[in-house]
């Protein structure tokens, strides 16, 4: 790798400061939180959403000695034994050590963009390339500006075909992409139909990411929808589809297995059939891209038809799972490599469940065959703070005498299988990371305990995503409390509270204090407000370290009384104001008494005064929400002054970041948006946190004369199909539902209820769709909709959710 000067020179540093010359960097950092080794890292200081130079002191700590910064003003004196190099954009520093390094790549590289299906050729080309070729693939989806960049630095020549994977989402970013990955061989998946809204046409959608092959020598791509004339005209193209001009043409698409596809084509004069393992379109395209690379890679047909016939669905997300005797299992059961790993363990780390943390792992492709690759996993291995590894494969490749936890091997899955009674885990967190040939999936189904079918999906990336957006919309000076009352609105405490915590929220907030306990109890140390406090759980706040919001005179005293008894001082409370919307709270008349008690009273110290917004989301409302936010100003500065220290100032919910930037204050308080929902309908390219599953028990094929469900309100007028879901109202399936007023997507078709919703079930009339039992059936399509339609807000549908329904945590 590369000395601190080499580096230097490669990023064109505008002002270095060396007191360490001979240092050499291996790994490249970009956030304080994931340093796993310090010693010849090199931390990138991005002015990201959080300013990177803001880490530099955490960094430091935890023995990082060399820093890419753009801050001039940075007091460097601090770090006496540091390297830093100064330059005017580190984002683009980072880009530039990556092409860098690229260029000393010997062999081909491969560079695959499209809007769909990106990572699911990479992965699968990665297993198809695998006879001839030791392939490095960038890890996950590693494919943005900064993805890329990491990506290509573990590229090294023990490697001799590289699948690197681009992505954008605007004009004018793939320029940067194509510098770096200067693609030999490009794969273009496939172009959206949909608007992008990023890119002002269709035409500058396809010319954008068609820029990352302006150098190829050869272009795989698809013709539907995209014209020859996007090409670049140095490369030899390889079209696939339809036509009579395409380099494979397919002349047949044979849907009438289940789960199979056949396919017809012709390939230089002559016709070929092949059968792929899917029927999906999505994934019958990746086939084809897939089968168009190998050709052009010189593959025959026979060995093409052996290889693609044991392809699997792509699991692209990291799953956290409920397990048996209090486990919580992360399964990562589909692919394995080093990076992957790596995530894998960053995520197992960022839960803090259980302090016992066991990784399952298995042997890794090329793993046997490189020594280098074997030093890095140890040295891997070595940083963990594990309890204990079991590990998968051959003996050895990993020695044990170096790891400080506990250490078992077993030569394949089923004996490990068969040891599970006696291994008997409990009250852990355990990851499984396993590549495809090991079958690791067979040891998780042992674990995940089973449950009723009907499941809620939550995508804690999403939920980073959404508090991103927030985050942009306000000055990086004011505060973020995250609501996560009432189950955090019905996604689950501690692995939402978790996410929460390592993404930096300044608070969090309960209804009850029993759920603020939970949370500490497992590990949560962020500070945490109790909205709705009680007598009775006084000792609770106290031996937890919960805030409560104090509302009346009547519990100010009895709290007070209860810290004189205890000989608690300066115990942080939060004072709530009424402005309006006369639930709880200080009227603005009491503020005098009221402050005349909290002086006198050094068993509090005020940390917080607020109010809440009785109807920001409301345009007509805008006068009476102004009054609010200054009538809590005016309240708020009255104490402050009274008690001579400055209070948090705070009164704005989710509708009132995108609407009130005036009612920022000093923090906002988070709710509904941070769960995908946008009220205020602001476009703001939330994602969907949140996803209720159920699937198809039976299907009936019934006469016109038959009724469906109780009391027959079920009444048909044709011959009908009829599909059962396990779904019913004591899972949170309103009542108001039956009767067609409920939709719900099988395999994206829209179908209606049928007759009235049962206590566990709901029929669904699926006459005018293809389904089958078992298919998966999404509860709510829209779910700002389905509130609507039974008059209700998507809150309630969110919070009544029961708590039966098993809560699937992934991070995708
Ligand atoms: C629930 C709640 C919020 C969050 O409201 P959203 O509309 O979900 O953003 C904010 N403040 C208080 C006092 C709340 O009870």
């Amino acid at each position: 790798m590369y000395t601190i000067e080499e580096v230097s020179e490669i990023i064109r540093a505008d002002q270095e400061i060396i007191v360490d010359p001979g240092v050499v960097i291996k790994d490249l950092i970009y956030d304080s939180r994931k340093i796993l080794q310090a010693n010849n890292s090199l931390f990138f200081a991005f002015k990201g959403i959080r300013d990177g130079h803001l880490f530099i002191k955490d960094a430091y700590a935890k023995g990082i000695k060399n820093f890419v910064i753009s801050n001039q003003h940075l007091n460097i004196l601090t770090y006496p034994d540091a390297n830093f190099l100064i330059v005017s954009d580190v984002l683009l520093a980072i880009q530039d050590l990556a092409a860098y390094h690229r260029k000393t790549f010997k062999h081909t590289v491969t560079g695959i963009t499209g809007s769909n299906g990106k990572t699911v050729v990479k992965e699968w080309l990665g297993q198809l390339l695998s006879d001839k070729f030791n392939v490095y693939q960038s890890p996950k989806s590693y494919n943005s500006q900064l993805g890329v960049a990491l990506s290509l630095w573990n590229l090294s020549n023990e490697y001799d075909l590289a699948l690197i994977e681009a992505g954008i989402s605007q004009e004018g970013e793939m320029d940067a992409l194509e510098k770096m990955i200067r693609p030999e061989v490009g794969i273009f998946t496939s172009i959206g139909q949909a608007h992008a809204s990023g890119f002002s046409s269709k035409e500058r959608k396809i010319q954008e990411k068609m820029s990352l092959f302006a150098h190829s020598d050869k272009l795989i791509y698809p013709s539907e929808n995209i014209s020859s004339h996007f090409v670049p005209y140095n490369a030899v193209s390889f079209s696939w589809g339809l036509n009579k001009s395409d380099t494979l043409q397919v002349l047949e698409i044979d849907h009438s297995k289940i789960d199979k596809t056949l396919l017809r084509f012709r390939y230089e004069e002559n016709v070929y059939q092949l059968l792929i393992p899917f029927a999906d379109r999505a994934s019958v395209e990746n086939c084809l891209t897939c089968v168009s690379t190998l050709l052009s890679f010189g593959y025959s047909f026979e060995q093409i038809q052996s290889k693609i016939i044991t392809l699997k669905p792509v699991e692209m997300r990291l799953q956290l799972k409920q397990g048996k005797n209090n486990t919580s299992i992360i399964d990562d059961s589909y692919s394995n490599d080093l990076a992957s790993l790596q995530i894998g363990l960053e995520f197992l780390n960022q839960q803090q469940q259980h302090a016992k943390k066991t990784l399952i792992l298995s042997e890794m492709e090329g793993l046997k065959d490189s020594q280098k690759m074997q030093d890095k996993l140890l040295k891997l291995l070595h940083q963990q703070n594990l309890s204990m590894l079991i590990f998968v494969g051959d003996r050895q490749l990993i020695n044990p005498e170096s790891l400080s936890y506990s250490f078992l091997q077993y030569n394949d899955t089923k004996s490990l299988v068969a040891d599970l009674p006696k291994l008997a885990f409990a009250n852990e967190s355990i990851l499984i990371k396993g590549s495809r040939q090991f079958h690791l999936e067979d040891l998780s189904k042992h674990l995940v305990a089973k449950s009723h079918e009907t499941k809620l999906e939550i995508n804690l990336k999403a939920l980073e995503h959404n508090l991103q957006v927030y985050r942009k919309l306000l000055p990086k000076d004011v505060k973020l409390m995250a609501m996560v009352k009432a189950f955090s609105y019905g996604s689950g405490g501690v692995e939402v509270a978790n996410t929460l915590q390592f993404n930096h929220v300044d608070y969090l907030t309960v209804a009850f204090a029993d759920e603020g306990v939970e949370l500490r109890t497992a590990g949560i140390k962020t500070p945490i407000m109790v909205m709705s406090p009680d007598e009775s759980t006084f000792e609770t706040l106290l031996t937890y370290e919960l805030e409560p919001e104090i509302y009346s005179f009547s519990i100010l005293e009895s709290f007070i009384d209860f810290l004189v008894a205890k000989g608690r001082k300066a115990f942080p409370i939060h004072i709530k104001v009424d402005t309006g919307m006369h639930r709880l709270g200080f009227l603005a008349e009491e503020v005098k008494p009221l402050l005349v008690l909290l002086k006198k009273s050094k068993e509090i110290r005020v940390k917080s005064v607020f109010s809440h917004l009785a109807a920001a989301g409301e345009d007509s409302e805008r006068i009476f929400s102004k009054m609010q936010i200054e009538s809590l100003t005016t309240f708020a500065n009255t104490l402050e002054k009274a008690l001579g220290y400055s209070l948090l100032k705070h009164i704005a919910n989710t509708a009132a970041i995108v609407k009130w930037p005036e009612a920022n204050l000093d923090m906002v308080r988070l709710g509904i948006g941070m769960y995908g929902i946008d009220t205020t309908h602001s476009n703001l390219g939330l994602e969907q946190v949140n996803t209720l599953k159920t699937t198809v028990t039976q299907l009936k094929e019934l006469d016109e004369s038959e009724t469906v469900g109780y009391d027959r309100r079920g009444k048909l007028f044709r011959p009908s199909r009829i599909a059962t879901v396990k779904i019913g109202y004591a899972d949170g399936y309103d009542r108001r539902f039956g009767n067609g007023v409920g939709k719900m997507k099988i395999a994206g078709q829209e179908v209606s209820t049928i007759g009235n919703i049962c206590m566990d079930m709901t029929m669904l009339d699926v006459t005018d769709i293809q389904v089958s039992e078992g298919d998966e059936v999404l509860v709510y399509p829209d779910i700002s909709k389905a509130a609507s339609s039974i008059g209700t807000i998507p809150y309630e549908l969110l919070v009544t959710i029961s708590s039966r329904v098993k809560r699937i945590y992934y991070y995708e």
